[in-house]
């Protein structure tokens, strides 16, 4: 099959000659060749730290440690089986989202709850590091936005986690929800940290890309953050649209295709 080209070619498949168009084979070929670097990719993420965790046993085992090398051994040992722990979890919520019918117009969640939990957690992770705002706008609405709520926390939670990853202590992490005219909204987090070089925008919701692999993993990254953003937002009908300069900050919005609006009951 030519690469791309759209081509007419008979073939036997044994049950007599069948006219298949060249395009579906290149398209299988790719979607196949895609399914064999995912496959490669999550093997590697996962031998590394079990590389590393064989290498400790073995010192453990091999070696008289004192008390505190064999604290020393365990906690770097702990941080290998977490980073496992993580990727696991977010194949599991990959797996999960694609796997599960498209959510229907009877899911609904409220924005307060969604950005309760989200700074909840936000503030777990940062442990008092950065500094957080949070707004709905307009002022004194409740709003609700229609989809599934596990998986506006997690795309909206994996926006902030990155926020808070990508940002130098003392930076500022901003999360606001705005309701537009239409009936719309977008949900946006902007940070004042490392900031991404336009060249690589495009490519940051792929599976396991990142702009620099060795920091994303120091700091506890999976490198599929950003594909399951981008999944949950496609299942809802929305977009993910990311602005950033490099040193400066960044900023990610979530459109949220649908929302209700009431005034807060004085
Ligand atoms: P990771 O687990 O590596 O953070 P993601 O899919 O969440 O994976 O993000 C992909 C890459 O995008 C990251 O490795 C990082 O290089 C870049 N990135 C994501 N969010 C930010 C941010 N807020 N600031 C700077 N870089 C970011």
């Amino acid at each position: 099959g030519g690469q791309g080209t759209l081509s007419v070619v008979v073939r036997n498949y044994g049950d007599g000659l069948r006219i298949v168009l060249s395009q579906d084979v290149t398209e299988r070929e790719r979607s196949e060749a895609m399914r064999r670097d995912f496959v490669a990719n999550v093997s590697h993420e996962i031998r590394t730290p079990l590389t590393v965790l064989n290498g400790f046993i073995e010192t453990m085992a091999n070696l008289p440690l004192t008390e505190v090398e064999r604290r020393r051994v365990l906690t770097l040992m702990g941080q290998q089986s977490e980073r496992m722990q993580t990727l696991v979890s977010d194949l599991l919520m990959l797996a999960q989202i694609e796997g599960s019918p498209r959510p229907t117009a009877d899911h609904w969640c409220r924005m307060s709850d969604v950005l309760q939990r989200i700074e909840n957690d936000a503030k777990g992770l940062s442990q008092g590091r950065h500094e957080f705002t949070s707004t709905i706008s307009p002022a004194h609405t409740v709003v609700e936005i229609a989809g599934v709520e596990s998986e506006w926390l997690s795309a909206m939670g994996n926006l902030v986690s990155n926020a808070i990853r990508y940002t130098p202590e003392g930076g500022h992490i901003g999360v606001a929800w705005r309701t537009l005219p239409d009936g719309s909204g977008e949900f946006s987090v902007k940070d004042s940290g490392i900031g991404i070089d336009a060249e690589h925008i495009p490519r940051l919701t792929e599976r396991f890309y990142r702009v620099d692999g060795s920091r994303s993993r120091d700091t506890g990254g999976t490198g599929l953050g950003l594909s399951i953003v981008k999944h949950v937002v496609q299942r809802h009908g929305g977009e993910l649209r990311i602005t950033s300069e490099k040193g400066k900050g960044s900023i990610f919005t979530l459109t949220v295709p649908v929302a209700r609006v009431r005034l807060k009951p004085l």
